[in-house]
């Protein structure tokens, strides 16, 4: 199918995206009490659709909130309507591939029967291409990271105000900076949309389980490190840590791997892409057949 409006299915429905509306009752808008998950495309082609299908289901059971689909159901909707949206990417371009639950409109007199929504974006390549060539200047703000005895940052929930509120500060002082906020113990967690490591002595640090999203690219990092025999922990981070470490790169759906050439306006390391950093944006690559540092750079 090819329009000129990319589509989005909502509650079973296919429909261009202009009418895909939300209730002003809907409480995900009311409260930001929903669920959602993100993966990418590379050169077209969906990456980890079940790693985030398998963490979206986790979060909404985290949340209790009922999608009343399967996850193969959410699988093949996902796919549908990826594919009728294909046609319509440029030909360097991909898209963030997202779903989308709320618990439900109120007021209806009835239980709340969730609302589900499935949706393409192109990714902001043009906008992030400067941070593969340049590296990302990251900016601690003063506030922290909503701690698990709060709400746990192990789901991906629809309310980001924290870090929302970390990077207007970090932007209001440098708007080409990125916020990485610090834990409730002063260690660093991480950012709107991204896990953070180190680099030292040749081993990979990157903050515990517990304090984080579990990203699907922080795992995919990981899994590309083991395989070139690199050493990686789990273990807080401190401020003197990132400071004095040889490299610094972040992790997303989006990013995948995007070195960080200053951290609270030191220069880390050479402040230039790191050797171990290098080799994994290459991996990563490998992994995904598509050179996605060249994809983010032909966009400058
Ligand atoms: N942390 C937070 C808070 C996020 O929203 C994201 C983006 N989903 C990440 C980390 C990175 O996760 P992923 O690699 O799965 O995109």
């Amino acid at each position: 199918m090819t329009t000129k409006e990319r589509v989005a299915w909502i509650n079973g429905k296919t429909v261009p995206e202009s009418q895909a509306t939300i209730s002003i009752n809907d409480v995900g808008f009311l409260y930001g009490d929903a669920v959602f998950d993100t993966t990418r495309t590379f050169n077209k082609r969906i990456f980890k659709l079940k790693e985030h299908l398998d963490r979206f289901y986790d979060s909404l059971k985290y949340m209790r909130i009922d999608p009343g689909m399967t996850k193969d159901e959410m699988a093949k909707v996902t796919m549908d309507i990826l594919n009728a949206n294909i046609p319509l990417l440029g030909p360097n371009d991909d898209y963030w591939v997202s779903q989308r639950v709320s618990r439900g409109v109120r007021g209806t007199g009835q239980a709340l029967k969730a609302t589900v929504v499935i949706e393409c974006h192109p990714l902001p390549l043009k906008e992030r291409a400067k941070s593969f060539r340049d590296g990302l200047q990251v900016i601690i703000p003063s506030v922290r990271r909503t701690p698990p005895e709060s709400m746990s940052p192990r789901a991906k929930v629809h309310n980001y105000i924290n870090m929302i509120q970390g990077d207007l500060e970090v932007k209001s002082q440098n708007p080409d900076a990125l916020a990485i906020l610090l834990d409730m113990n002063g260690n660093i967690a991480e950012g709107l949309g991204s896990n953070f490591f180190i680099v030292k002595d040749g081993v990979l640090v990157t903050p515990r389980d517990q304090f984080v999203l579990g990203g699907i690219s922080r795992e995919t990092a990981i899994e590309l490190a083991h395989e070139l025999n690199l050493e990686v922990v789990k273990q807080d981070i401190d401020l003197f840590d990132a400071y004095t470490a040889d490299e610094a790169f972040v992790t997303s759906t989006s990013y995948c791997i995007c070195p960080v050439s200053t951290f609270n306006g030191m220069k880390i390391g050479s402040g230039k892409t790191g050797p171990v950093t290098d080799r994994l944006q290459k991996a990563y690559s490998g992994l995904v057949n598509m050179d996605f540092v060249a994809q983010y750079q032909a966009h400058l």
